[in-house]
């Protein structure tokens, strides 16, 4: 599988070229900002759960009187020892599964400098042996099930404290032991590659690959077992458990589980093929995704809520209708790649263009821009699907409190703004086949919308 390379580094793509910020001073400034930012605005928001009753509006009155980082002081940011060993044997855990579950073999797409990388895709049973191992700990009274929101606090400084090693790590690992050194990209600003990231699929040996391990296993696995905690947390504070923290972790669940029941699919979106392993993925998947994706499940622990039936009938059917769109969008791309453009699509051979793309060694290669079924109708309409789950996800709560809408609203901004940036990548590396396919289909993400 692998390609005898260049000694280049830097991949030399033009998709390394089109990014609106040039300056490396510029870039630094805005990494510098994110870098020390973000995990600010994070623990603001569970703090404003914990102390604000889930109001930002309080937050934000109080911190102008009392400032915020004094407030984040005395209710947050603290190292405690039992969370912190609990997260490093999560830690420890998926990584041992990782390595030692079973699982079938999948190969990514071509890498800029030529690599075809192989993964074992076992996270399936990564997800069910973990959550069965909870379960038996919570079982035989050693673990309290509501552990996580309890100790959320002292979880909260962990994740941070693991993402931020890791992001040095892959920082001095890209230089000491690049994995493949003709796909790092330097920007010239090393804030900048702190942010982004510098390699693309950073890995120890031939199997243990990082991003997909800390996208997967880090990311997505936390996700449930915050709502699992929640629904335990909710029941032994207030003896009941509500239909609204059943419905969002109900359909969080079909998300994490479709993730992984479809995890060869996800070896050819852009969080594989093209985002480069930094404290964007990494910080995000340590800390964002678990701190944030999981707000409503945390505010539903704290404060339950009731939404009549037939509200939460229709706004769980959304849901469904968003996921079900979701899932069927991606598969046909994904359908499309896997069989060279040999399948049918809505019953009917699928349609699509021919385009080709040269990597940093020079050598052509050949790709698939699908344009029948969903790829017909807008170029991303995937991202439809996903904002309307969102929605649902949020809506469910049942509250006009924004804190509990974060997660939609983020979703709109990353989804819109990844849809740009993929655009300029795309146009960058398949040029007048890109043209043409715009031209067949000219709507980016709903048609006659934009
Ligand atoms: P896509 O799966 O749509 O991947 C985009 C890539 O697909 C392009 O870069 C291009 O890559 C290829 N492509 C573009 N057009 C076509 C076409 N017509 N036919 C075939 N291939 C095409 O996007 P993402 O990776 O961003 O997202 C995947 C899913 O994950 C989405 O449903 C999204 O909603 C979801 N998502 C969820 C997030 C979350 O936090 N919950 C975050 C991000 C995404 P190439 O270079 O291979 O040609």
């Amino acid at each position: 599988m692998r390609k005898k390379h260049p000694q280049k580094v830097n991949t030399g793509l033009p998709e390394e070229r089109y990014s609106s910020i040039q300056s490396p001073w510029l870039l630094s400034v805005r990494a510098a900002v994110l870098l020390f930012v973000a995990p600010l605005v994070t623990a603001s928001f569970f703090i404003t759960i914990s102390q604000f009753e889930g109001s930002l509006s309080r937050l934000v009155t109080i911190g102008f009187k009392q400032g915020l980082l004094k407030i984040m002081i005395a209710h947050g940011l603290s190292l405690s020892l039992k969370p912190t060993i609990a997260y490093a044997c999560y830690i420890a855990l998926q990584a041992v599964l990782f390595q030692l579950l079973p699982g079938p073999i999948n190969t990514s797409q071509r890498t800029p400098a030529g690599y075809l990388l192989t993964y074992r895709t076992n996270g399936l049973y990564a997800w069910a042996v973990t959550h069965a191992i909870y379960a038996l700990l919570c079982w035989y009274g050693l673990l309290d099930p509501g552990f996580v929101i309890r100790n959320w606090n002292g979880i909260f400084v962990a994740m941070n404290l693991f993402g931020y090693l890791a992001v040095v790590f892959a920082y001095a690992k890209a230089y000491l032991r690049p994995s493949h050194p003709e796909d790092r990209k330097f920007s010239g600003s090393a804030l900048h590659d702190l942010y982004a990231g510098i390699e693309l699929n950073p890995r120890i040996g031939k199997t243990f690959d990082f991003k997909f391990f800390t996208n997967g296993r880090i990311g997505m696995i936390t996700w449930t077992l915050i709502d699992i905690s929640s629904i335990a947390y909710q029941h032994q504070t207030h003896g009941t458990v509500s239909s609204s923290l059943i419905l969002v972790t109900t359909l969080q669940t079909i998300y994490t589980i479709d993730f992984f029941v479809n995890e060869s699919w996800y070896l050819r979106t852009i969080d594989i093929t093209h985002d480069h392993y930094g404290f964007y993925l990494i910080w995000g998947c340590f800390c964002f995704l678990p701190a944030n994706y999981t707000l409503q499940a945390q505010y539903l622990a704290h404060y339950p809520t009731s939404p009549s039936t037939i509200y939460l009938a229709a706004i769980f059917s959304i849901g469904i209708a968003g996921y079900s769109l979701f899932r069927s969008v991606n598969n046909q791309k994904d359908c499309v790649r896997r069989s060279n453009g040999n399948c049918l699509i809505w019953g009917k051979p699928a349609q699509y263009i021919t385009a080709t793309y040269k990597t940093s060694d020079g050598v052509e290669h050949k790709s698939i821009l699908l344009c029948s079924g969903w790829w017909a109708c807008a170029r991303h309409v995937n991202y439809v699907g996903d904002l309307l789950l969102s929605f649902s996800m949020c809506a469910l709560v049942g509250t006009d409190k924004l804190l509990v809408w974060l997660y939609v609203i983020w979703m709109g901004g990353l989804l819109v703004h990844r849809c740009i940036r993929d655009e300029g990548r795309c146009k960058a590396k398949y040029g007048v086949a890109w043209d043409e396919y715009c031209r067949l289909v000219p709507w980016r993400l709903v048609p006659g919308v934009w």
